[in-house]
């Protein structure tokens, strides 16, 4: 043992490895390997300077790199040989700051199974406490300040430990070693139960208050992790209607809670994947299938078949959803707001807003930073599919294929997020919403000056939209007027298709072709663009084709009422309102009079080439939907009418870049006039638009040898297009790329604008 040979190791470690029990970890296995030296944390990660026997020294290594904790997510491992320091002991010291450096920040984490254990254990001293939390859970991106990521740089900064907290705290073997949140009943955050501005009951006796008025029918506002939640009975007809009148939303679904799987099956079919996701540490909705006769209140979701379903995330929930006799087993959690407004998040504003919504609240005096919506997701072929990203997986940046100059893409106007990119990371951000109230615009100028200051970015350029309208270009012209920067605006789908690129990891100059098929962007003619095969990559694109413009009376204010559309889309067609379909007999004579003379003069009428506004015009002419009460709500509903086993399409043509549509509406007029089911027109349509996205495809690759598709768009939240089309392309031989960490919605705009945008300034500084 004397003559083995010794050595030393400094280690650097990038990702997210603060905040998730690194040091502790690194302090344990240090001392399996008998090898002494320090521990601590930067702003840039964690650094490690070690002595030991060169074996133990390679162990160690070794072990560290392939199984860190299970929270931390680590990007850039580098280890350098040192000379030896003679270190006599092995500890933990005290945090560097390095000025520029930054570190990812982790997301909020739901409640680890440690935790989970002690909150239902009567002998231990945090039983039934709502706050319990540790290295490996709790909230996190919610309730930070600023970094690095120190209790006083909190929302708990105004807890003061009890002894017992404290000593949990300060030891390097605990579980709850430098846990930031750490909190317990005696010195934590405490729950109260609050009536008309008066707290009644505190603490279990609240929880038990909670319980005991959801099971009566009330709705109760409810703080969480991100903001306030409206809850009540999901099972109970009546309580659910009440919700849906006082928050004014009109069958857009709602998510429900269970207290687990085996209680979330009696109301879903659920298979192995979705499960997985369901129970991830990331907790979000998923959309899935909903169990006929399940017992939930029809109102819950009107017209669907899916429900939007999550288990707790934190303790209050467990607590809140606990079994028990005559207790309602799942409760609907939807978002603490009148509709359109976003989600209320600190006790004041949500006794203004709420009030008049809920019947109570249960109250928690852990401020809540950044305000974060419940992320929805769907489950395809073992991917998540992200509707909406937020609690759980933001700021989690994405690591790029290549190193970006510092940019703010200001994204979209609806369903916005923005980007910030530094190094290979981007920074998309959770979900903002609509951009339309100025609740909603504040939050994100806030959000984007909190994003800077955390991840120490200072933007050298920036990047909008085209469209003059959006609030976020507006946004970017002011700032880059203001702070002298650079703007460069983008398209819409151009954008899209770069976001599906980036998210893939595509690194090559070679184009690829993006089916963008979307509801509404802003075109470089003016028009609204929306059904776009184009073939680009970051630096630019060519429109190859693109549906026939068809005049959107009233422009994007037709998106409300399907009827319209699809009178246009028939007028364009040549084909008469025939006084049986639909969409014409559900006006009256005068309308119909008005909306032609509109037509034919082209008054305040819009060219579109929007595939939304197709499945619109198409859900109208078969009866479905004439008018819409939340985005996309027509295409949902024509989705769940699908018959599976129907395998029929309907022609479409394509030419000189453009693709008709007039065949299908012809056909469909067809079909509904031989009675066939709506199931079945349904599935032929959704096939008919499969098979478009693989002619076109083939035709491009016959054409111009290219093999690679992008899907992006809010239409690819359309289920089973999706599979339809990529299992179609796949036979092919296609190399298909998709969306798996960013909505395909307008959400994922942002990264698209950054990568553009970057390689904007590469192209200009080449020239
Ligand atoms: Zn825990
Ligand atoms: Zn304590
Ligand atoms: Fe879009």
């Amino acid at each position: 043992m004397k003559n083995d040979p010794v050595g030393a190791r400094r280690i650097n470690i990038r990702g997210i490895v603060q905040g998730v029990g690194f040091r502790p970890f690194v302090y344990t296995l240090a001392d399996k390997y008998a090898l002494t030296g320090w521990v601590r944390n930067t702003t840039a990660g964690v650094e490690i300077s070690v002595d030991g026997l060169e074996n133990n020294l390679d162990n160690f290594v070794r072990e560290l790199r392939l199984n860190p904790p299970s929270l931390a997510k680590i990007d850039h491992f580098q280890v350098k040989n040192e000379a030896i320091h003679s270190y006599t002991k092995f500890e933990i010291i005290s945090s560097q700051d390095e000025g520029t450096q930054f570190i990812p920040v982790s997301p909020d984490v739901s409640i680890c199974p440690d935790c989970l254990q002690e909150l239902f254990d009567p002998a231990d001293r945090r039983y039934r406490y709502p706050y319990i939390n540790c290295t490996k859970c709790g909230p996190r991106f919610s309730i930070i300040k600023k970094i690095p990521y120190d209790r006083p740089n909190t929302t708990m900064s105004g807890f003061v430990m009890c002894p017992d907290c404290l000593r949990e705290y300060d030891d390097p073997l605990n579980r709850r070693f430098h846990a930031q949140p750490i909190a317990c009943p005696q010195c934590g955050p405490q729950v109260w139960f609050e009536i008309h501005g008066k707290s009644v009951s505190k603490g279990e006796d609240a929880i038990q208050q909670t319980r005991q008025w959801l099971s009566e029918g009330k709705i109760i506002a409810l703080k969480g992790l991100g903001g306030f939640h409206l809850a009540c009975d999901a099972t109970n007809e009546s309580a659910v209607k009440l919700l849906r009148e006082r928050k004014r939303r009109i069958e857009k679904p709602f998510a429900v809670m269970t207290f687990d799987i085996e209680t979330a099956k009696r109301y879903c079919q659920l298979n192995q994947d979705e499960i997985a996701v369901l129970t991830s540490k990331e907790r979000p909705i998923i959309l899935c299938q909903q169990k006929p006769e399940s017992g939930l209140a029809r109102s819950i979701a009107p017209q669907l078949d899916t429900v939007g379903i999550m288990l707790p995330y934190t303790p209050l929930h467990y607590l809140l959803m606990e079994p028990a006799e005559g207790y309602p087993g799942v409760l609907v959690m939807t978002s603490g707001n009148m509709s359109e407004e976003p989600i209320a998040y600190n006790n004041e504003q949500a006794r203004e807003q709420l009030g008049r919504l809920a019947d109570a609240f249960l109250f928690h005096n852990r401020e809540i930073q950044t305000r974060l919506d419940d992320s929805l997701v769907e489950v395809n072929a073992k991917r998540i599919y992200h509707i909406r990203r937020s609690r759980g997986y933001a700021p989690l940046p994405l690591v790029l294929p290549l190193e970006l100059p510092q940019i703010l893409a200001t994204g979209a106007e609806l369903k916005n997020t923005f980007c910030l990119t530094r190094d290979n990371y981007a920074f998309v951000s959770h979900h903002i919403g609509d951009m339309e109230n100025l609740e909603t615009t504040t939050a994100y100028e806030n959000a984007i000056a909190h994003y800077q200051d955390i991840f120490r970015i200072q933007p050298e350029m920036i990047t909008c939209d085209m469209h003059p309208d959006y609030f976020a270009t507006r946004y970017a012209e002011e700032r880059s007027k203001q702070e002298s920067l650079p703007l460069v605006k983008v398209q819409h789908h151009h954008a899209h298709l770069a976001a599906c690129l980036a998210e893939n990891g595509w690194t090559s100059d070679e184009s690829v072709l993006g089916v963008c098929l979307d509801g509404t962007g802003y075109g470089t003619d003016g028009a609204i663009w929306g059904g776009e095969f184009l073939l680009g990559n970051y630096i630019g694109y060519k429109r190859l084709y693109h549906l026939r413009y068809i005049p959107l009376p009233g422009g994007d204010q037709a998106t409300r009422f399907p009827y319209r559309t699809a009178l246009a889309h028939l007028w364009s067609a040549g084909f008469p309102w025939e006084n049986d379909l639909p969409p014409v007999f559900q006006c009256t004579s005068e309308q119909l009079k008005i909306l032609e003379k509109q037509l034919q003069s082209n008054i305040n009428c819009l060219p579109t080439s929007s595939m939304g506004r197709l499945f619109d015009a198409v859900a109208s002419l078969t009866g479905i939907r004439q008018q819409v009460n939340y985005e996309a709500q027509a295409a949902i509903e024509m989705e769940a009418l699908i018959e599976p086993n129907e395998n029929g399409k309907y022609l479409i043509n394509f030419r000189d870049g453009i693709i008709e549509t007039a065949s299908i509406l012809k056909a469909i007029i067809a079909d509904l006039h031989n009675q066939i089911p709506l199931s079945t027109i349904s599935a032929r349509f959704h096939n008919s638009i499969a098979q478009l996205v693989v002619d076109i495809s083939t035709q491009v690759r016959d054409d111009l040898g290219c093999n690679s598709i992008a899907l992006s768009g809010g239409v690819w939240q359309n289920r089973y297009l999706l599979e339809d089309t990529r299992k179609n392309l796949l036979s092919r031989g296609f190399n298909v790329m998709l969306h798996s960490q960013i909505p395909t919605n307008d959400g994922g705009i942002s990264l698209g604008q950054a990568m553009i945008a970057a390689h904007t300034r590469h192209v200009l500084k080449e020239g």
